[in-house]
C-alpha cells in the first residue's frame, strides 16, 4: 500500500472495484466520512475490498446518509492473503477486541477461536470479531482482511488438523516448556505453512497440553521466563514468527 496515500481515509467495501466504477456507500460509513472527517465533494478516499487491490476515489456526493465515490485509479494491486494461520482460546469481551485486532495488524490471514478446557468465553459475538478485524485492517493499510472462522472445540481442531491442514506445522506457545528463544526452532519451519496457537488465561490444562505434544505437527516453543497473559502472548508470538519466518522483511 503506497505510502503516497497515507493521509487518505481507508474504507474496506464489499462490491467489486473497477475502473470508472462508482461506490455508494451504506449510512455509517457515509455519516464516518461526511459527519465525523467533515469529506466534502471533490475530497480522496481509499477503498479496498480484498479482491482489487486499493483504490483511489473522489467524493461526488458528501450526503450524511450515502456518500457516492467515483474510482480514479487502482493505487496498489491485489496482495495473496496471508497464510499465517491464528489460532487463540478467546478473553472476554474488550480484550477479544484487542486479540482480533492485533492479529490483524500482525499479518494474521486466519483469525481461528479455540474452545479449551479453561477458556472462560464460549459464545462469541461472530459480527463484532469481524468488524475489528476491518477496523484494524483499515487502519494498518493491509489489503485484505483476515478470515475470522466460528469458534471450534481444541479437540475438534487437533483432529481435523491433518486434513484441513495438511503439511503446516502447529506452533503451540507452552507456557508450560523449559524457558528458551523460539528463534532456533522457527527457523527450522522457514518457507512451511505454520499456525500458532495461544491458549487462556487460565493455561492449557495438563492433558490437553500432554495431547499437543505428543502430536507429529505439533512444535511447542517457549515465549521466554516469564508467564505472558494471553493477550501479550498473542502479539509477542506473531512478532517473533513475522520476525524470524515471516513477512518483515
Ligand atoms: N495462567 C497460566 C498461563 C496462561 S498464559 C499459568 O499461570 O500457567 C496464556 C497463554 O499464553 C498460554 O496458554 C500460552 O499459550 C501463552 N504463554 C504465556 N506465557 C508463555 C511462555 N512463557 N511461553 C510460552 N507460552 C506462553
Amino acid at each position: 500500500m503506497p505510502r503516497t496515500h497515507a493521509t487518505l481515509p481507508r474504507l474496506f467495501v464489499e462490491p467489486d472495484l473497477t475502473t470508472g466504477g462508482r461506490i455508494t456507500l451504506g449510512k455509517e460509513q457515509s455519516l464516518y466520512l461526511a459527519a465525523v472527517l467533515r469529506k466534502t465533494v471533490g475530497d480522496e478516499v481509499v477503498l479496498f475490498n480484498g479482491r482489487d487491490g486499493a483504490w483511489l476515489t473522489r467524493l461526488t456526493s458528501d450526503s450524511k446518509k450515502s456518500v457516492v465515490l467515483d474510482l480514479i485509479e487502482q493505487i496498489a494491486p491485489q496482495t495473496p492473503r496471508s497464510d499465517l494461520w491464528y489460532g487463540f482460546a478467546p478473553l472476554k469481551t474488550e480484550r477479544l477486541d484487542y486479540v482480533v485486532q492485533k492479529a490483524t495488524e500482525m499479518g494474521a490471514g486466519t483469525i481461528q477461536p479455540i474452545i479449551t478446557r479453561f477458556t472462560q468465553v464460549n459464545r462469541l459475538k461472530h459480527e463484532r470479531l469481524a468488524a475489528n478485524a476491518i477496523e484494524a485492517a483499515e487502519q494498518c493499510e493491509v489489503l485484505n482482511v483476515p478470515v475470522v472462522a466460528p469458534e471450534i472445540t481444541l479437540e475438534r481442531l487437533l483432529d481435523s488438523w491433518p486434513v484441513e491442514h495438511g503439511a503446516r506445522r502447529l506452533i503451540l506457545a507452552d507456557e508450560g516448556a523449559a524457558s528458551a528463544s523460539p528463534v532456533e526452532i522457527l527457523n527450522e519451519l522457514k518457507g512451511k505453512p505454520v499456525g500458532i496457537l495461544i491458549g487462556p488465561e487460565g493455561g492449557f490444562s495438563d492433558d490437553e497440553r500432554a495431547k499437543l505434544r505428543a502430536l507429529p505437527f505439533v512444535v511447542p516453543v517457549s515465549l521466554g521466563p516469564r508467564i505472558l497473559r494471553a493477550d501479550t502472548a498473542a502479539v509477542a508470538a506473531l512478532a517473533i514468527i513475522q520476525a524470524t519466518i515471516g513477512d518483515w522483511r
